[in-house]
């Protein structure tokens, strides 16, 4: 990975912490019994099993260079067509991000899984605690729970959180944590954070997050490219070391803005 260390990330470590600040409204835990019915894949064209279908984007995802087996098997087990409006169902592999309502988008497959393969820094056993900013339709958070011990995934638009709750009832993982909050804020009550992973990109990385990551741990998010590349984004790595924190610049990234407050 190479260095950019004068990319305008705004990062400030030298500041006071931040002081953790009231819990979020709604912790939900995604371990209810009831399922949702399959999506109509027959319907849209994906045919009876979709299994073959996210095997190839698997294999495509591993010719875009992810070497990380853990990643792809847990690409490989979720099914991301649950995640998706019916009539986006047969685009639900193709590497490519769909809307997912309320103006927001579901992040590509290459995406999510070069993101969390630069979450788990190469090992291959599971990640301790991880954050994720911005819960979205769910899908990332479903991958995320194949690979980490715990996952709290903070939405700041209720309609979404609530779609995601629904989206991952008939996964039962009862290590999966949604939560209705701002995520500019981090989660305090459940740091510190092995991970941190946004999925909204912002002017900054906020403090709360670099306060909430472990030593050790390790935070990826998209961040504004600054004022001589107005609309770009970058996906930056920080890394929490006893010697101060270590940023990394790398790809071109465009996602979705994160935005402060609840709606
Ligand atoms: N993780 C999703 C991506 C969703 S798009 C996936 O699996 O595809 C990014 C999401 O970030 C949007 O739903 C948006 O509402 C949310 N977001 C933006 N700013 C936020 C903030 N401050 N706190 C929490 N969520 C935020």
């Amino acid at each position: 990975m190479k260095e950019r260390p004068s990319f305008p990330a705004r990062l400030d470590f030298s500041g006071s912490p931040v002081k953790s600040r009231a819990p979020l409204a709604r912790v939900a835990t995604v371990a209810s019994p009831a399922s949702k019915p399959a999506a109509p894949l027959l319907a849209s064209g994906l045919g009876l099993d979709s299994s073959a279908v996210r095997l190839n984007m698997v294999k495509k995802l591993a010719a875009q260079g992810i070497t990380d087996s853990g990643v792809l098997d847990a690409m490989r087990a979720i099914e991301r067509h649950r995640f998706v409006d019916s009539a986006l169902v047969g685009q639900a592999y193709e590497d490519t991000s769909l809307p997912i309502g309320l103006g927001q988008t579901i992040s590509k497959p290459g995406v999510v899984s070069r993101m969390i393969e630069l979450l788990r820094q190469g090992t291959s056993v599971k990640l301790g605690r991880v954050l994720e900013i911005g819960t979205g339709c769910g899908y990332q958070a479903a991958v995320l729970s194949q690979l980490a011990e715990e996952v709290y995934s903070i939405e700041r638009l209720r309609g979404l959180h609530d779609k995601a709750s629904d989206n991952l009832r008939h996964l039962h993982q009862a290590n999966l944590h949604l939560l209705f909050g701002d995520g500019m804020l981090g989660y305090a009550l459940g740091a510190p954070y092995a991970g941190i992973i946004a999925a909204a990109g912002g002017e900054a990385v906020p403090q709360a997050w670099i306060d909430q990551l472990a030593m050790g741990g390790r935070l990826v998010a998209p961040v504004s490219a600054g004022a001589n590349s107005p609309g770009k984004q970058a996906l930056v790595v920080i890394d929490k070391t006893p010697q101060g924190c270590k940023q990394t610049v790398l790809e071109a990234v465009h996602f979705v803005p994160l935005k402060s407050g609840l709606a």
